[in-house]
């Protein structure tokens, strides 16, 4: 077995790994991105608790206030009756009539405050609806990643033997450039050669497409400790047995 041929059995099996993981990766995403919605939800709740109370808070002070009022007037009407004379009576009739103006102002405000509570009311409706069916996704989600992970977790774990065999076998210097291509790259750190004219000797990086200078595709042939980089993506490249036979009696 060639380097090539060991990093290509730890290509496949590393690919596999990542894939398995991948798959309960997105539900990990999903599950947090459900989660996130909830606080944001919990939090527009927490406010609209907060601003109800105030405004409730208001009405009462108001209502309080139109008591006093009220008593005042009660009080002024009975003074009135008691007047002795045109001054005393115009000058109660004055108060009256300014108590009364401040009482209107105050029915204002009370119909303001009370107009608020019912748009926090409602929203506060809507807000529970919202909460109630986040909750059920979150569930969902939470159940899907459960599900997935003891999916996984029996074919990870053989996987993750198989990969640890296969990069046994590695150099180490190979083995870091190989993780940190895969890293890189989602598992892709390889790449085919592919043939667009064999006349020519015109090959190209199935990954990303470029050209590959005849050399790199040349000393392919023969090295066996040793491997090929893209001069432009920096895969690793190898040949599909179909590619090797039809460019070997050229090569040989
Ligand atoms: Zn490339």
């Amino acid at each position: 077995m060639t380097l090539i041929d060991n990093l290509l059995t730890l290509y496949k099996v590393d690919r596999q790994v990542r894939s398995l993981r991948s798959r309960v990766e997105s539900a990990q995403i999903y599950l947090k991105v459900q989660n996130r919605e909830m606080d944001s939800i919990t939090l527009e709740r927490t406010e609209n608790e907060v601003q109800t109370k105030q405004r409730k808070a208001n009405i009462a002070n108001i209502e309080t206030e139109m008591g006093s009022v009220d008593t005042r007037i009660d009080y002024l009407r009975e003074e009135l009756k008691k007047a002795v004379n045109d001054k005393q009576y115009s000058a109660l009739l004055a108060e009256v009539n300014t108590i009364k103006e401040l009482r209107k102002s105050f029915e204002e405000e009370i119909l303001i405050e009370m107009t608020s509570v019912e748009e926090l009311e409602l929203a506060a409706a809507d807000i529970s609806q919202r909460a109630d069916e986040r909750e059920k996704v979150e569930q969902v989600a939470e159940n899907e990643l459960k599900v997935r992970k003891s999916e996984i977790a029996e074919q990870l774990a053989e996987l993750e033997t198989e990969r640890s065999t296969a990069a046994a076998v590695i150099p180490e210097e190979a083995l870091n450039e190989f993780d940190s291509l895969a890293d890189d790259y989602d598992g892709e750190a390889m790449a085919a050669i592919e043939i667009i004219d064999l006349k020519r000797k015109e090959y190209s990086c199935t990954a990303c497409s470029l050209r590959l200078p005849l050399e790199s595709v040349t000393s392919m042939f023969g090295i066996k400790d040793n491997f090929v980089s893209c001069v432009s993506c920096d895969r690793i490249l190898y040949l599909e047995a179909e590619s090797r036979e039809a460019i070997a009696p050229t090569e040989k």
